[in-house]
């Protein structure tokens, strides 16, 4: 969950697009080094025979960070089959330095959902270690052996580090879910969060006195990614039981064959920075006043809507919960929405802050929480 990061698409599996965020390979440069200078102690520490394992570190190095690389991807699609069982949508996993993102729907409000999805992660993490460390006891090709010794022990690591309980490590949505079952999820996410900052002050003091960068950037970005689960958590309190029909702004659609200049007017007239197209597919669409000005004003008349529109990433109901389309919101900044089976209009992130300040102004927003439809 969360917003997508951005990265390299390198494979489709199961439907789920996977990609490779920028930080993964400087981490992989570094894991090839770091490999290869404690390979000599790992083959010690192996209690296999020295000489019957080839010598060369740094393809050492790089055998692993593949290895590794690997495990990784095999962890984060437990998460993704899981969820997907669920009758979750999964888009897409980027691998980054501290695991993966999954883009993913929101997990059903069931009891222990959440719990399931991100347990499973670690599991697999020790599954892939007790398979490699069976396979290093029954091989006798000493290569083999040793890479799979060395492979099983840091899965057991990986496996052991994501269950800390600091987000957005897999631990801390295990902890945070147990906790919500007690305290309810606005609580349980704050006492996760203290949790996580306190882990993040830890690593980040350690990694100081032993000049250990890798530690510190791993406190760094657990201490932001609670901070940012933290504030989603607390904007969720707020809006919590409205509609995206409540906040949304009603505004005309404007046809793709429209000319920029009736785009431009109709934006102008109603003050709206965007506006949905209906395309000759039925497929939602967005024209920005950005793409406007990106085009020459003497171009305008010239030039269509349709040869400017984007698809929007997704459509909701007006009768949707805004909390449910939180993240996905947070990333498009504007979403159109429908009624009655028609582009009604669009709904802004911006204007969740208005909301806050003027919540207390009608009285449909401060009386009881609606349910869900
Ligand atoms: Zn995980």
């Amino acid at each position: 969950m969360g917003r997508s990061p951005t990265g390299l698409t390198v494979a489709k599996i199961h439907g789920v697009k996977l990609k490779i965020h920028f930080s993964l390979l400087f981490l992989l440069v570094y894991i090839v080094f770091v490999a290869s200078a404690q390979f000599p102690y790992i083959v010690g520490q192996s209690g296999l025979d020295v000489s019957a394992i080839s010598s060369n570190p740094l393809a050492w190095g790089l055998t692993f960070a593949i290895g590794l690389f690997v495990s990784v991807v095999v962890h984060e699609f437990g998460h993704v089959l899981v969820a997907q069982s669920m009758g979750v949508k999964v888009s897409g996993v980027t691998l980054m330095m501290l695991g993966g993102v999954s883009e993913m729907e929101k997990i059903p409000d069931k009891p222990f959902a959440e719990f399931k999805v991100s347990i499973v992660g670690p599991l697999v993490s020790f599954a892939i270690a007790g398979m490699l460390f069976v396979l290093s006891k029954i091989v006798s090709i000493p290569n083999i052996q040793f890479f799979s010794y060395w492979l099983s022990r840091a899965n057991l690591v990986l496996g052991i580090f994501n269950l800390l309980p600091a987000f957005p490590l897999d631990g801390g949505r295990v902890f945070r879910s147990l906790l919500a079952a007690r305290q309810g999820e606005a609580q349980a996410t704050a006492t996760t969060v203290s949790l996580a900052k306190a882990l993040a002050w830890t690593l980040g003091i350690l990694g100081f006195f032993q000049f250990n960068m890798i530690l510190m950037l791993i406190a760094l970005f657990i201490y932001s990614a609670a901070s940012s689960e933290l504030m989603l958590s607390e904007s969720k309190g707020l809006i919590h039981g409205i509609t995206v029909g409540d906040v949304g702004v009603r505004v005309p659609v404007v046809s793709e064959e429209a000319s920029l200049k009736e785009a431009a007017s109709l934006m102008f007239q109603t003050r709206s920075r965007v506006l949905p197209v209906k395309s000759a597919e039925g497929i939602p669409m967005l024209v920005t006043l950005k793409q406007l000005r990106r085009v020459p004003r003497n171009a305008w008349s010239e030039i269509r809507v349709k040869d400017l529109m984007m698809p929007s990433p997704q459509t909701p109901e007006s009768s949707v919960l805004l909390e449910e389309i939180l993240p996905e919101l947070a990333s498009a900044e504007t979403l159109p929405f429908v009624e009655n089976g028609a582009i009604a209009g669009v709904v802004r992130y911006q204007d969740l802050a208005d909301l806050v300040d003027f919540r207390g102004l009608d009285e449909r927003f401060t009386e009881e929480p609606k349910k869900a439809i």
